[in-house]
């Protein structure tokens, strides 16, 4: 068949049309030694964001097991007027995190969707590490009630410390006792579209997600008009449905196949049955809910996405939804404002080193005595000899006595 002239110089003008967009995407370079005008790329901390303007990061978008390229889950959302909020702390996410060199004391709210590891599992180095790398605040952790009292955030949050005990005792003794401290904000996780938090312009609200127990929440976070929605783990459910209508963003899980469970994450049919579809939402089955609330810009994570994966997913989402869609990986940048989503990769230091915000590093308070017992001092080696003159120094630099 002849196609006809008229069609083919369609073809041409259109492609004539569409090619100079796509190699524009990294900005015009016009000579040999110029600087691009544009980049598709996010440098952390290089950009400043609008007033009206959010930016969402994927600090872990992965499994329980975490690898290398996938931490588990964490989101942070930072407004223009400068809160920033932690949405789940998986296992892993903390090296993303460092990589963005923001100062700990920005770092402070998490919100907690459920007490499964790959969603709280990096607080100890949250925890611990903030403190020990220029913390000068305490934590703020906000997590859903469980069925029952040991079920809940605030019961995991004061045996997380008790187990954490030889660690804490320790800093305490050697560091200020401040940015060792968690404050705990426990909601109730059956909550509907319940206020959680209110401050600041900002408003986050709750509702019930069905995952492996109860316990489990949605959030949403609401600003100048604009609405995240962090879908946490759950299966499908009216709730979703109902709350996240009208999102900017909404994020919810497209599991790993039950096939993939079972050939890339070594569980049994039996097990991989009924971990992705009943406690968990297949991929069709997330591509069903998008296509029902119709966000701006859908996010599917909590899958490992790869060469492997990334076709298969797609095209099961396919299936049910066609809007606008993220395949999450971790460090992976949305930037959100009432007119336009841009999505972009963050190229970022894996060498990052903590940077010290506005606030004065403090001293040790000693609110616990020295954790080292005269028989453990006994032993200790006498090397003043080669380290008098360097702390000699350091006193001096420092004003010290
Ligand atoms: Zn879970
Ligand atoms: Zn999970």
């Amino acid at each position: 068949m002849q196609i006809p002239k008229i069609l083919l110089s369609l073809l041409v003008l259109s492609l004539l049309f569409t090619v100079p967009q796509v190699f524009a995407r990294g900005g015009k370079v016009k000579d040999p030694n110029g600087v691009a005008p544009d980049r598709y790329i996010y440098y952390p901390g290089s950009e400043e964001l609008g007033k009206d303007e959010i930016r969402l990061i994927a600090l872990g978008t992965g499994m329980p097991a975490a690898r290398r390229s996938q931490a588990a889950t964490c989101w942070l959302v930072e407004l223009g007027n400068g809160d920033k909020f932690l949405f789940d702390l998986g296992t892993g996410a903390n090296a993303n995190m460092a990589a963005l060199m923001i100062p700990f004391d920005f770092l402070t709210k998490v919100f907690l969707s459920h007490l499964h590891t790959d969603h709280w599992g990096d607080l100890p180095g949250l925890w611990a590490g903030g403190w020990t790398a220029g913390r000068t605040v305490s934590l703020e952790i906000y997590g859903p009630s469980g069925a029952r009292e040991d079920m809940g955030t605030k019961y995991a949050v004061e045996h997380f410390l008790k187990a954490y005990n030889w660690d804490n005792m320790t800093r305490l003794a050697n560091l200020p006792s401040q940015p060792g401290k968690i404050n705990v904000h426990e909601f109730d996780y059956k909550g509907e579209n319940q206020v959680i938090y209110d401050e600041n312009g900002v408003t986050i609200k709750t509702w019930p997600a069905i995952h492996a127990g109860d316990g489990s929440v949605s959030m949403a976070l609401y600003w100048k008009g604009m609405k995240v929605v962090i879908g946490g783990d759950t299966k499908p459910n009216t709730w979703y449905i109902k709350y996240a209508k009208d999102a900017d963003i909404a994020i919810h899980e497209a599991f790993l196949t039950p096939e993939q469970l079972v050939t890339m994450y070594g569980q049994s049919p039996q097990s991989a049955l009924g971990v992705g579809t009943i406690v968990h939402t297949p991929p069709q089955a997330f591509g069903k809910i998008m296509s029902t609330i119709k966000p701006k810009h859908a996010i599917a994570y909590h899958f490992l996405n790869e060469s492997d994966t990334r076709d298969q997913m797609f095209e099961y989402i396919r299936e049910t939804y066609d809007g606008p869609l993220t395949l999450a990986e971790d460090n992976l940048v949305w930037n959100i404002t009432k007119d336009n989503i841009k999505v972009r990769k963050i190229v970022s230091d894996d060498e990052a080193w903590s940077v010290p915000g506005p606030n004065k590093p403090q001293r040790p308070d000693h609110t616990v005595p020295d954790q080292l017992s005269k028989e453990m001092h006994a032993g200790q080696w006498d090397i003043s000899e080669v380290t008098a003159d360097m702390i000699k120094e350091f006193k001096k630099k420092y004003k010290m006595k």
